[in-house]
This record gives structure tokens, sequence and C-alpha cells, in this order.
């Protein structure tokens, strides 16, 4: 979706809404991927000779925790506000992408906010007690008994623990 949004300062048009819906599952996230489709809201109005734009943006992000390894979906929003003046639009520092004619590119907006908001780290709880040092399992469902925990995983810590416990 782009938008003319140099026509509609120009023109002073009507505000717009839009809830256009992306396709990113072919775009870079790193080390995630937004398979689902990204569900945006859109909106430019006119105040005083400015634009005023907004734009939210909404995706499923699937992925595995990072301390237990278990599959999460992560709901994902990200929200952005921009003012833009006729004279931003020949600005070459403009922040906002722009197509080659000089529309505004409302899924490449939408593309940049997602991916600012989309965790580097997924947790499937943000107090997940990962996986059990002893048994590899996640901590919740081992059954290792509590002290096992404590155990040095370092083995040659570990023969030092047998040593001072045999004194
Ligand atoms: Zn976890
Ligand atoms: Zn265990």
């Amino acid at each position: 979706m782009v938008f003319d949004l140099r026509s509609f300062l120009q023109r002073e048009l009507p505000p717009v809404s839009a809830e256009p819906t992306f396709d990113f599952s072919d775009r870079d996230f790193g080390d995630v991927q937004v398979s689902g489709p990204a569900v945006c809201n859109f909106t430019a109005r006119l105040a005083a000779g400015e634009a005023a734009l907004t734009l939210s943006v909404q995706a499923e992000v699937p992925g595995a925790c990072a301390r237990c390894l278990a599959p999460v979906r992560q709901s994902v929003e990200a929200t952005a506000a921009f003012t833009v003046r006729q004279r931003d639009l020949a600005d070459p520092d403009f922040e906002l992408p722009l197509t080659a004619n000089g529309c505004l590119d409302v899924a490449e907006w939408a593309y940049q906010e997602l991916f600012l908001a989309i965790p580097r780290v997924l947790l499937c709880s943000p107090d997940c007690p990962g996986l059990c040092p002893v048994c590899g399992q996640r901590k919740t469902a081992c059954t290792c008994a509590p002290t096992a925990d404590a155990a040095p995983k370092d083995a040659r810590l570990s023969v030092l623990q047998r040593f001072l416990c045999d004194e």
C-alpha cells in the first residue's frame, strides 16, 4: 500500500483511514520470522497545514523460548505517529520510506516499525526457569531432587566436590 502524501498535503484532502494487511513472510527479521499476516491501521489527517500520520501494526511471531526451547507465539504490536509538512518531502533525510514517485510506502513503514518492535529474545514466559542442568528437561517438568540443581555443571568441579564430600 502506498499513500500519496504530496497530493494529500497540496489538495488538503479529507482524513484517510485504512486497515491494510501485509505479508512479511519473506522479509528479514533477524532470527525470527513473521509467518502470518501483519494487521495494520493507518490514518492521515490535516492539521494546520501539516499531515498527522499514525500507524499501528500487529503480528504473531512464532519462535522458540531462549531458555527452555519450547515453541512460543508472541503477539507483537508497534505504533508510530509522524507529522509531515510539504517541505519535508523534499528533504533527503526524510525519515519515512517513500516510493520512487514520492508516495509514502506504508508497507515499508509498517515493516520498519515491526522490525524495531520484535524482541530479539523470545521467552515462553518472563519468568521461564529454563532447562534443568542435570536432566536437560524443562525445570518445571523434571523430577530431579531440588538439590541436584545446585550441582556444578563443570565436571572438574564435580570431582572436586566429591573429594570435599569424602573427608
Ligand atoms: Zn521457556
Ligand atoms: Zn532435572
